[in-house]
């Protein structure tokens, strides 16, 4: 798909024009803040809490944000429509501009400003089946993990460390607590309880990941977003992941051992149908 329709800019043209600058700041110093958004059947997933959170990371960079909810809108409504009626995953792509280089930031920049529309590789039915493999690594991140950043090389880094032991994800640990996946947020189910951590500048605030706890909520099944020692993960009995593009995950095998019975649980099971619904409810 190598002449999809992308936005630069204000224009739409095809990907293999779409060109920016070398001195583009996303280039030079990766000074950009992105967002990835689902949209299934031509609907976006969450629009709203997607750009509250585009806005919060804008914010802490001190980035205007370039275009309002409805001109984002529009531009994603396009994008989705030339991409076709498969679901698909929006990227969003704002970065400080181009400038000479200098770490300070340049005065009155106009910000750059890129969008493209994918389709979604969605999980295999026999990946849900059997589950994921994860391992665990420190995690050594900065202390804004709550941006949405486009500097994404510690991420790059810990997620090809998973892919090179054959892991789908990498879940990291900072100060003997489990953080967030490279990619994605984590869950456990401990004692019939699912708990994720809590939002706070350690972790990126998943859409799916607050889906994740509204449902359980409106369910009546208990959760608490609550600290997730090193001890409690791994003796749970069912861990998941949740992202945007992923939804929800069962992990199966961490560091070679197997999680719980090492099949997916049956509290994921129940969780996973009922994102499935709340998917389904939109459309109605
Ligand atoms: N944490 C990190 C580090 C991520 O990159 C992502 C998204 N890819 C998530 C969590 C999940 O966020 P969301 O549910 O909004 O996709």
């Amino acid at each position: 798909m190598n002449n999809q329709l992308v936005y630069l800019n204000g224009e739409y043209l095809p990907l293999d024009q779409a060109k920016v600058s070398v001195l583009d700041r996303g280039f030079i110093f990766g000074d950009g803040i992105y967002e990835v958004i689902p949209a299934y059947a031509g609907k976006t997933l969450r629009f709203e809490h997607h750009m509250q959170r585009l806005q919060r990371s804008l914010d802490a960079v001190r980035i205007t944000n370039p275009l309002s909810n409805e001109q984002w809108q529009k531009i994603i409504n396009k994008l989705i429509a030339a991409t076709g009626s498969q679901d698909q995953s929006v990227y969003l792509h704002i970065t400080r501009g181009v400038a000479q280089r200098d770490h300070s930031f340049p005065h009155k920049l106009e910000h750059t400003v890129f969008a493209m529309s994918n389709i979604l590789q969605t999980v295999s039915p026999e990946l849900l089946k059997t589950g994921i493999t994860a391992i665990t690594l420190d995690d050594i991140r900065w202390q804004y993990c709550n941006i949405k950043s486009i500097s994404l090389l510690p991420n790059i880094l810990l997620r090809q460390q998973a892919v090179d032991k054959d892991a789908a994800e990498a879940i990291l640990i900072r100060n003997g607590n489990v953080t967030e996946g490279a990619a994605s947020n984590v869950f456990v189910v401990s004692n019939g309880v699912i708990k994720t951590p809590p939002k706070d500048h350690k972790i990126l605030p998943g859409i799916t990941r607050d889906l994740i706890v509204e449902l359980a909520k409106e369910h009546a099944m208990p959760i608490e977003e609550i600290s997730i020692s090193e001890e409690e993960f791994f003796t749970a009995d069912e861990i998941w992941l949740t992202s945007s593009t992923k939804e929800v995950l069962p992990v199966t095998q961490i560091n070679e051992q197997q999680v719980g019975d090492g099949k997916p649980g049956i509290i994921w099971k129940n969780m996973y149908q009922k994102y499935q619904d709340f998917k389904k409810s939109l459309h109605n």
